[in-house]
């Protein structure tokens, strides 16, 4: 890792012991991170991955709150015409010192890391199949023409060649 790296996760890196030594403060998170130093480095993703987080300090531990955006570039699964957008997704999670909920994250040495709530966020908005509309009708298997802009008249009802050729054999011994 180059300092670089590690400089682009440091905002996500929060002093726990401080924030919840006052409940009730809240702390807002707001950075773009470079994918690659996220480890999210994903096929799809195309340009910093932007948090913007709120935590609230509470007496069994920090509510995290706020979206993790994470801008994308793919094709459509259907038609392969090329696709971009931002892709956001919705954070509300717990981190506590003492995991009192199951479903909690754990602050580790005083120091609430947001670095794999980031990662994990990004991930899965990343690993969504796209589709440049619902009703994509996708391409000729045959002649690769798009079907949303025409039509064809290929025939693509499935021909296994070698079934074929069967139908017409008479084995010699049966005539
Ligand atoms: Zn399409
Ligand atoms: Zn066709």
């Amino acid at each position: 890792m180059t300092p670089d790296v590690t400089d682009s996760l440091r905002p996500l890196r929060i002093n726990a012991v401080e924030l919840l030594r006052q409940p009730g403060a809240v702390r807002d998170v707001d950075a773009a991170v470079d994918p690659e130093a996220l480890d999210a480095g994903h096929e799809r993703v195309d340009g910093d991955i932007r948090v913007d987080l709120h935590l609230t300090a509470m007496n069994d531990g920090i509510e995290v709150t706020g979206t993790v955006s994470a801008p994308w570039a793919t094709v459509c699964r259907r038609c392969l015409v090329d696709l971009a957008g931002v892709a956001v997704g919705q954070v509300d999670e717990l981190y506590q010192i003492e995991p009192l909920d199951p479903d909690a994250y754990l602050i580790e040495d005083g120091q609430l890391d947001l670095a794999p709530l980031v990662r994990e966020t990004a991930l899965l908005e990343l690993d969504l199949e796209r589709q440049c509309r619902d009703d994509c009708a996708g391409l000729c298997p045959v002649c690769g023409i798009d079907r949303n802009a025409g039509s064809c008249d290929c025939d693509t009802t499935v021909v296994d060649d070698r079934w074929a050729a069967l139908e017409d054999f008479v084995p010699d011994d049966q005539t």
